[in-house]
């Protein structure tokens, strides 16, 4: 493809959305790639916009026909990025972002091992909850077993955090962003200025920070 392919995870509740929200006022360039999901539409959620909601016979079909780069069943869903986004984004010679879960992740990084991979973490799991449920809250779908299966998935895929090239943790969401920002245009080229700040969240280099959240969720 002609851009580069950035590919994004983090816990559900982390602030992923926001962030990526926040990045794509920042920087130019970036083609957001919508997923299709079986689940149903959230809060204020448009068909096309968030993602394409489809049933399980259809999203089955396209597995079947191989229309997938990648699928994942999440949280009993099915989720899964098209073939044919990868192409729309290399007809507009921009960059990819793929918000996709850790297990969609890997099938890519096995596929396209230059894609540039980063985690979002929490800064800790109390926090963590506490954003699940204000968002919860916020879109009057508050429910005790989501919440909990969210907290303990969020501990699972942590554990994956060094396989990606990068990982930021979501406490000052400014910090964040200027992060990620660093991390994209570092990564383009573009950004000799902000060589450093990128690479203090390369994975190889184990921070402090992650260090510290790690030990948060009882990984360390
Ligand atoms: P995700 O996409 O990772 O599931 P969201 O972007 O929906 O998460 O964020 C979950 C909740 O946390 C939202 O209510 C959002 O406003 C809030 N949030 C995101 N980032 C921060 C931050 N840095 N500080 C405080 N709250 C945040
Ligand atoms: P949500 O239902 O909260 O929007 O997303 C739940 C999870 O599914 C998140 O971790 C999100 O990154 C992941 N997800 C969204 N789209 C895709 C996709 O196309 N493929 C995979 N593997 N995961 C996805």
């Amino acid at each position: 493809m002609a851009g580069i392919l950035f590919i994004i995870s983090a816990p559900s509740g982390s602030g992923k959305s926001t962030l990526v929200t926040q990045l794509r006022t920042l920087v130019e360039g970036l083609d957001f790639s919508i997923s299709y999901t079986t689940r149903a539409p959230r809060g204020s959620e448009e068909h096309a916009r968030e993602y394409y909601f489809t049933t399980r016979a259809e999203f089955e079909r396209m597995i079947a026909a191989g229309e997938f780069l990648e699928w994942a069943e999440v949280f009993g869903n099915y989720y899964g990025t098209a073939v044919s986004a990868l192409l729309h984004a290399k007809d507009l010679g921009k960059d990819l972002l793929l918000d996709i879960d850790v297990q969609g992740a890997l099938q890519v990084m096995k596929k396209m091992p230059e894609a540039v991979s980063i985690f979002i973490l929490p800064p800790s799991p109390q926090i963590l909850e506490m954003r699940l449920r204000n968002r919860s809250a916020a879109e009057n779908m508050t429910s005790e077993a989501i919440i909990e299966k969210r907290l303990n998935a969020a501990k699972h895929e942590l554990k994956q955090v060094f396989d990606y090239r990068y990982a930021l943790v979501n406490d000052v969401l400014d910090k964040a962003v200027a992060e990620m920002r660093a991390i994209v245009l570092y990564e383009r080229g573009t950004g000799d200025d902000l060589r450093e700040l990128a690479q203090a969240c390369r994975t190889d280099t184990h921070t402090t920070a992650l260090a510290s959240v790690l030990t948060a969720f009882g990984e360390n």
